[in-house]
């Protein structure tokens, strides 16, 4: 299986040349597919495994250029992961000119406020600054149909379940709910039965 085996654009599949990604790995070969056909998933996997790159792939595909509000959300537990997923978005993005912001706390909000008030396609940050922004209306979310949960485990660990779950009840209910994680307990498949739709299973 080759990248260009999915229904991916030339914007996309000359960006991952560029990037020297040739082949697919195991978790994009699984997720790649069933994320454009917008199905909700449950993918436990390890980092390193190419996770980022497995919904980064379909979403920087899916979302319209056009669009000036966010239609995509990423949720990390940490800051480091916030930004390095907005690089890998970005990189993939290139051709497209897809628009990553990174949100996080310790970064004074104002600067992330004017990145948002231009156009944005995905946002990835971390739950306590995403609800900052939501609450203080410089992150609209009413176009958003894609939420990825990153690291569901490591969210739970670090306290920010409550905090994931405020964010997802204020997001549009039609949308593709993406959940990774490196281990399943009780708390995230629960995250999974009660906001998402019929998810697929993958594991690797
Ligand atoms: P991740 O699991 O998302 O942290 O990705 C691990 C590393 O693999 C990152 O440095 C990616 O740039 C790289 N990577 C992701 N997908 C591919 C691929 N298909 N071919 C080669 N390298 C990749």
């Amino acid at each position: 299986e080759r990248f260009t085996d999915y229904k991916l654009s030339t914007d996309i599949t000359n960006a991952l040349n560029g990037l020297g990604y040739t082949l697919p790995t195991e978790v994009q070969r699984k997720v790649i597919p069933l994320v454009l056909e917008q199905k909700d998933l449950v993918t436990k996997s390890q980092t390193g495994s190419g996770k980022t790159a497995s919904y980064g792939i379909p979403i920087c595909e899916l979302v319209e250029w056009i669009e000036n509000k966010p239609q995509a959300l990423v949720l990390t537990p940490t800051r480091e992961l916030a930004v390095q997923v907005k690089d890998d978005l970005t990189d993939i993005g290139r051709f497209k000119r897809i628009k990553a912001t990174a949100v996080y706390g310790k970064q004074p909000i104002a600067i992330q406020k004017t990145e948002l008030k231009q156009k944005t396609h995905v946002v990835v940050g971390t739950p306590g600054r995403v609800l900052d922004h939501i609450e203080r209306d410089t992150l609209p979310l009413d176009k958003i149909r894609y939420l990825v949960i990153d690291e569901a485990d490591e969210m739970l660990n670090m306290g920010f379940i409550e905090q994931v779950e405020t964010i997802i009840n204020k997001l549009p209910r039609e949308r593709v709910t993406l959940l990774f994680s490196a281990t399943l307990p009780e708390k995230v498949k629960n995250l999974a039965s009660n906001y998402m739709k019929d998810p697929i299973d993958i594991e690797i």
